[in-house]
């Protein structure tokens, strides 16, 4: 089943989320449907809490540069990260523009480390630690980042920023309207 996103302004994107106890069949459940979801928006990556379950889980589904051809992207592989850890980061960086299901329409380059090392465990309960490089790192960093409850406008330069504002200022209005309507109801 596809679910409903929680969009800029939800308070559940700013909270820190708890961690995943045990991996039932509700787990399960919402991975799958996280996937669908995902799926739906074209996206590259998705937290929990961006179908409003403020539990660490994430999933990515990044391309991958060719290595014989930078110039080619591959489709990446689905992965899913659970009660996940970045136990490293390398001093070098890349820089892409990112942009958020949660925060439609609104982008901005934001740069990080190139390389990181994640410990996670996987759906089967099997712990593992990972390496991964520049785009499929950003895609992991940015849906880290949702589980602690940052969000990629946070690392923009302040400038660019500031140019998001009106756009920002718009969301958050919309969220609010839709609250106070449910609220009616
Ligand atoms: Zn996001």
């Amino acid at each position: 089943m596809k679910l409903p996103l929680a969009y800029y302004g939800d308070p559940i994107l700013r909270q820190k989320c708890n961690k995943v106890t045990e991996i039932n069949q509700d787990i399960h459940q919402l991975v799958n449907d996280m996937i669908e979801t995902l799926e739906a928006q074209k996206g590259v990556g998705l937290a929990a809490p961006q179908v409003k379950h403020p539990i660490a889980l994430f999933m990515t589904f990044a391309p991958k540069k060719d290595e014989s051809n930078p110039e080619k992207w591959i489709p990446g592989e689905l992965k899913i990260f659970i009660n996940p850890k970045i136990i490293s980061y390398s001093e070098d960086t890349s820089t892409y523009a990112q942009g958020c299901l949660s925060i439609p329409k609104v982008y901005g380059d934001v740069t990080r480390p190139f390389r990181i090392v994640v410990t996670a465990t996987d759906l089967k309960g099997n712990e593992f630690t990972e390496e991964f490089t520049d785009f499929e790192a950003q895609a992991i960093m940015h849906e880290n980042d949702h589980i602690n409850g940052v969000l990629f406008i946070d690392r923009l330069d302040p400038k660019e920023k500031k140019k998001l504002e009106p756009q920002l200022r718009e969301l958050k209005k919309n969220y609010d309207m839709k609250q106070k309507f449910q609220s009616k109801s």
